[in-house]
């Protein structure tokens, strides 16, 4: 099935690192059209963080250059391109492995990819040597209502304070024949699940 974009947006930035900043409060600024969990925001931004850094100071060690920015929103995912055209990365799988750093004196953990693939849902890395490097990277954003909570057992029937709204569901259920648990949509946001 062919996904429809929402929206799309293209920033591009001098390899700067006052810049990192400003990338990831765009990102967090265009992703929140598609009504994020904090935590999911939080993912984004560190992620697009760990990629522009490495873009300024692994791609063009700190010296001039200009590092590109793509978000395309479908109806519930982002997807992100950071890249540059920078020094390129000669083993892309070894970059990627957890503590592996070409910069171990100045004080980098090795970690920037391995926060990416965990953050997001997917990470793609292509880089030519003296090319440059291109990393995508998508999250899927959950919305609101797709969280399914067990309410009621259809062997004990529904709750006297049942709203409505779970009577109508739970009605519907019934005479559909589910024997298992009957799941209803979470309606309000719990804490952990705060939107912004
Ligand atoms: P940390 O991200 O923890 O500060 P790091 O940047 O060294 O440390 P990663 O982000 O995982 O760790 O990157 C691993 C290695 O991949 C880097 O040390 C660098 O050699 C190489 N690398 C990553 N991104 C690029 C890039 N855009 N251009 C060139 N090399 C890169
Ligand atoms: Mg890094």
């Amino acid at each position: 099935m062919n996904k429809k974009i929402k929206n799309e947006m293209k920033i591009e930035f001098a390899s700067k690192s006052t810049n990192e900043a400003f990338a990831r409060i765009a990102v967090a600024a265009f992703v929140s059209q598609l009504d994020p969990t904090i935590e999911e925001i939080a993912d984004i931004k560190t992620s697009v963080s760990e990629a522009v850094t490495n873009s300024i100071i692994h791609a063009y060690q700190n010296k001039d250059g200009i590092v590109t920015l793509r978000a395309i929103l479908y109806d519930d995912e982002i997807e992100i391109e950071v890249s540059d055209t920078g020094s390129g990365i000669e083993n892309i799988e070894e970059a990627k492995k957890p503590l592996f750093t070409t910069k171990g004196n100045l004080e980098r953990s090795g970690m920037g990819f391995t926060i990416m693939e965990n953050f997001m849902d997917e990470l793609k890395v292509e880089s030519i040597v003296g090319l440059g490097t291109k990393i995508s990277m998508s999250k899927k954003i959950k919305k609101e209502n797709d969280e399914l909570i067990p309410i009621i057992s259809p062997f004990y029937g529904p709750s006297e304070n049942m709203k409505d709204e779970e009577q109508k569901e739970t009605n519907i259920a019934k005479k559909s024949g589910q024997q298992k648990i009957i799941k209803l949509r979470r309606k309000e946001n719990s804490i952990g699940n705060r939107r912004t």
